[in-house]
């Protein structure tokens, strides 16, 4: 049976921040995949009354499909080992469902039905190098259900480097443009800029953002400013996504400060911030503090600026980034296992397995911040939810956060078992009495980023919205609501039925293809010649199933 193109779903309590509408019980309609006024009498009807009714949930930042994914899921066949997953009992006449792994990393069939099943119906991932894309679109293309999209590492590669060595600002724009339009991405990432390129080539890792990059005349803020730039120029729907240099470092507050003020006047997003917040310890000899209230109080005086927290989980968790020289600290502090790589022209790539203890004091601080990030918060539409799946944690512990950020008592009980060594100054510690509405829930898990990410059919549930919507049974336990969505609709599709992943189709790519002034493509042809092992006409992604979307 194929499900009907026609539903009403009836009585629910409707959450739909983006339109205005905060808990007011109204039915939702659908047809052939989008949100509509009205059905004829007779459609099909889905009883939600008692229910919580929400568009789908929009992940921003999370690592999913991508070569260094894959790197890490080979580095952990532990986690494969102790965490089979059974394939899931779709209805009769689908595809048959497809058996996978869990852990940290799920392998991709499982990715999507997790996502889905906790009610996303939308991701990004957050980091992908641009000679890697086809890699990505082959893993989003086994993901099924949600809709994917990515956002291409630049700012370490060599072409873009030289363009800012030369000013050559409107060149450095085009190529962007056609990067983006090439490798099928959505959006431009910086990490760490300027840092990945000096340390792979063996120089020490740039720490200030006025650094220049060995001999050259190249700096962080120049890197910034020019991508910053370049996608505000070019109209990109999500700004330039920033990983700040210094990520994890005592006392890195002040080069997100010095980027922020860097790039004061123009739209950009910061991410993972909490990994970005650091004092130098507020007690001798510490050497950590929490710093979160005051980047949080220029967040907030910056309309401009966006930020999802990166919030750490205690528990497993895999860290696996562009940025190198982090990912090779972390490895010589932890002593575990890791993979570094170098991406040719590009960037750098490297995984660490690691894990978040109560009892350990850095965790602690880390965990801690994260909320007074989301706490502190004056404009919850600017600041989303994320935990940088799998660096802070896994997109599975959402649910266990939407907790945290809804219940002061289930916050406090935790606080009271964390190592409180570090937490001198903390703002958490001190005591923040918010508490997130089930609106503000909405707002930071999926009215905001597909605000911030410029997707008008996604994050709300108005006329011609993409009928992505979770209904969620009220539960005590706000963890378990969250967590079992009773229903949840892709497209138009329900996909879970009564808490049961019953149907999995097939996501879309979500991708642009920005214009740009033909006479960069002599250039990069020349480029790939001299440098590259790929050649020109090979690098371009072609054949992708879904047309680029409208930009504009
Ligand atoms: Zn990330």
């Amino acid at each position: 049976m194929s499900p009907p193109s026609r539903l009403r779903i009836v009585g629910g309590t409707v959450h739909d921040p983006a339109n205005g509408v905060d808990g007011e019980v109204r039915d939702v309609c659908i047809e052939d995949g989008r949100i509509v006024a009205q059905v004829p009498p007779g459609s099909p009807a889905l009883d939600a009354r008692g229910m919580v009714v929400m568009p789908g949930g929009v992940d921003i930042h999370s690592h999913v499909a991508s070569s260094a994914c894959n790197h890490a899921r080979r580095l952990l066949p532990e986690e494969h080992a102790a965490r089979p997953m059974a394939a899931p009992r779709l209805e009769p006449g689908q595809e048959p469902g497809r058996s996978g792994t869990g852990g940290t990393l799920p392998s991709t069939f499982t990715t999507g039905y997790r996502y889905a099943g906790l009610g996303y119906t939308t991701v990004f991932d957050a980091a992908v190098a641009p000679i890697q894309a086809r890699h990505t679109h082959a893993e989003f293309d086994d993901t099924p259900i949600v809709d994917g999209g990515f956002f291409v590492l630049l700012g370490n590669d060599e072409f873009l480097l030289r363009q800012v060595e030369t000013g050559e600002r409107a060149r450095a724009r085009d190529y962007a443009a056609w990067m983006i339009g090439a490798t099928g991405g959505y959006a431009i990432k910086l990490v760490n800029p300027g840092g990945v390129q000096a340390w792979k080539s063996g120089q020490r890792n740039i720490t200030q953002i006025d650094q220049p990059l060995g001999s050259t005349r190249i700096t962080p803020r120049a890197i910034l400013e020019t991508l910053t730039d370049a996608a505000n120029d070019l109209g990109l729907p999500h700004p330039v996504h920033i990983h700040c240099n210094n990520l994890g470092v005592p006392g890195n507050a002040v080069t997100t400060l010095d980027t922020m003020g860097a790039l004061a006047g123009r739209r950009a997003h910061f991410t993972h911030l909490q990994f970005h917040c650091y004092g130098m310890g507020k007690e001798r000899g510490t050497g950590w503090s929490s710093e979160a209230r005051q980047v949080m109080d220029l967040v907030n005086a910056n309309p401009l600026l966006s930020v999802d927290v990166g919030q750490v989980m205690f528990g497993p968790a895999t860290t696996l980034s562009a940025d190198g020289p982090v990912e090779y600290l972390l490895h010589a502090s932890s002593g575990r296992k890791w993979v570094n790589v170098d991406v040719e022209l590009e960037t750098g790539c490297g995984v660490v397995p690691y894990r978040y203890e109560e009892r350990a004091s850095i965790s602690a601080l880390q965990w801690a911040m994260g909320l007074e990030l989301f706490l502190l918060a004056a404009d919850p539409w600017r600041v989303v939810l994320s935990t940088d799946h799998p660096n802070g944690g896994s997109f599975e512990s959402y649910p266990a956060l939407i907790r945290l950020l809804m219940d002061r008592s289930v916050r406090d009980a935790q606080l009271k078992r964390v190592n409180p060594r570090l937490l001198a100054g903390s703002a958490l510690a001190d005591g923040l009495s918010r508490e997130y509405t089930l609106n503000e829930i909405a707002i930071i898990t999926r009215a905001g980023p597909a605000r911030l990410l410029g997707l008008r059919h996604k994050g709300h549930l108005g006329i011609g919205a993409d009928a992505d919507l979770t209904i969620y049974s009220r539960d005590r336990d706000l963890a378990r609501m969250f967590s079992t969505p009773r229903f949840v609709i892709k497209g138009g599709v329900v996909v879970v039925e009564e808490g049961q992943l019953r149907r999995a189709p097939a996501g879309r790519r979500l991708r642009l293809r920005p214009g740009h002034d033909s006479a960069v493509i002599r250039e990069l042809r020349r480029h790939f010649e001299s440098y590259g092992t790929i050649a020109f006409d090979n690098f371009p992604v072609r054949g992708l199933r879904d047309a680029p979307l409208e930009l504009g």
